[in-house]
Order: C-alpha cells, then structure tokens, then sequence
C-alpha cells in the first residue's frame, strides 16, 4: 500500500528542506505544489503562465487548478510507493480532493506533521533562503544550510537565487494566506487522529530525526 505523509506549516517552517530529508529515507517521492508551479512558470506552460503574477503577489492558486496540477503529478509511476507532500492541500477542499485521490490510488493520508515556528524565526529563514535553478530546486540558507560554494548548488552545480516572493511585503502576504486559508486543516486532520506537532524552531537535523521518529511511530 502506498504511504503519503502530508508536511503542513508556514511557509518558511522547512516543509521542502524536510519533505526532500524524508522522501529519500523512505524512498518516497516529493511532491511540491510550489516546485510545480515554479517548474511551469520557469518553462512558460500554459499553467505557468496562468499562475506566474498569482505566485508573485503571495496569492493562492485557485483550487481546481492545483487539484488537477497535483493529481497529474501523484498518478505519475514515480509516486507508486507514495509521496511525502509539500504545500498540498493548502484548504479544506483541497484536503477533501486529495482524500478522494488517494482511494483512487489505493492509499490515503498516513500522517501529518505539523511543522511549528515561530514567526520571528520564519521571516529569518525566508529572507536568507537561496533556491538552486536546477530543476530539484534544492534549498539553501545563507546562515543556518550554507551552500560549500558560495552562489552555487551543491547537488547540481547550477546556480542559486532569492524567490521573488521571499521579499518582504510578499511574505507577509503569505503568512496572512496561510492563517486564513490553511489553518483550518489543523484540526480536520487533529479530529481524525493524523496530526503530529513537530518543534520546528530547532536546527534541520533535530527537526529531521523529531519527524523520522514521529513516522517510525505511525507505521
Ligand atoms: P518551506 O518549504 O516550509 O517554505 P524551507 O524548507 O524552504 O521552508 O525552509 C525555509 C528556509 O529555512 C530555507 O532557507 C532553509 O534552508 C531554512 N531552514 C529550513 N529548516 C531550518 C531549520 N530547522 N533551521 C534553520 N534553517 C532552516
Ligand atoms: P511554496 O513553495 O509552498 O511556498 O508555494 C509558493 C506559492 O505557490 C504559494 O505562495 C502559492 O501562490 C502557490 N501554491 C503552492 N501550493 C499551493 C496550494 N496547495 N494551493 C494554492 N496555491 C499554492
């Protein structure tokens, strides 16, 4: 049967640095609706660029286009055995979608962490994040996950940059997003049992064994 594990948080908690940690520890895939969009939006796809200004202002992509966007990715062969979920669902109706695609699938939501930090730390974290242009979109930190080489992705050699929507202004924005639209899923997914908190105020590699030994205990 295959496994989803579903990452929720601010943007900024580590969602995609511990989703990538993860998968590669339980041979999962990694699927993130933010890396899929800006995949589309880097190669100009009709979606790209339906959603580019949508991303730019911190916005939410409307759910039909992200439900179709993420069940396309989830059916791929490459999420046979399951996937670790990175800013999806992001609202109640996408968590209803997603739980109707996984019944098609033959899974369903195995476990939800729930990644805490708090807000002085986020804005820290998203302002110093450098993202790689290869097509992993590897993440960096300019102080806490440091690339060996300045400017230059350690996986890819490709080179590194800020995400637009990592200034300021846009942050804001999406923090206001998250509180309205996503908050909510924190206790449909408590109610049904599936939530675990993790304390995402410490640095990666406690987090990351804070979320193995929440996983081994669900299994
Ligand atoms: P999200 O996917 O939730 O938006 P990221 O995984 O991209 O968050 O992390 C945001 C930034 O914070 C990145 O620059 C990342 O390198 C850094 N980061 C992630 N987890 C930690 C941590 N536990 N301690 C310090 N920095 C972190
Ligand atoms: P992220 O990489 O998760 O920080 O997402 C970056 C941006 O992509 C968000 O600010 C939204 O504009 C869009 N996005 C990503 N995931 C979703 C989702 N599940 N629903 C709606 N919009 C999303």
């Amino acid at each position: 049967m295959p496994v989803y594990l579903v990452l929720i948080g601010l943007p900024g908690a580590g969602k995609g640095t511990q989703a990538a940690l993860l998968s590669k520890q339980h041979g999962l895939a990694h699927v993130s609706s933010g890396d899929l969009f800006r995949d589309n939006i880097k190669r100009q796809t009709p979606l790209g660029q339906q959603v580019e200004a949508i991303l730019k202002r911190g916005d939410l992509v409307p759910d039909d286009v992200t439900i179709a966007m993420v069940r396309d990715r989830l059916k791929n062969p490459e999420c046979a055995r399951g996937a670790v979920l990175d800013g999806f669902p992001r609202t109640p109706a996408q968590a209803k979608a997603l739980e109707a695609m996984l019944t098609e699938l033959g899974g369903r939501v195995n476990l939800v962490p729930y990644i805490q930090v708090s807000e002085p730390v986020l804005v820290e974290r998203l302002t110093g994040r450098w993202t790689c242009k290869g097509p992993g979109q590897h993440v960096y930190h300019l102080k806490f996950n440091p690339p060996k080489a300045a400017g230059v992705c350690d996986v890819d050699g490709t080179e590194l940059f800020q995400r637009p929507d990592d200034r300021e202004e846009t942050v804001k924005n999406r923090i206001a997003e998250y509180v309205a639209k996503t908050s909510p899923l924190i206790e449909h997914y408590r109610s049904l049992g599936l939530l675990v908190e993790i304390n995402g105020d410490q640095a990666i590699e406690p987090v990351t064994a804070q979320l193995l030994a929440a996983v081994a205990g669900a299994k």
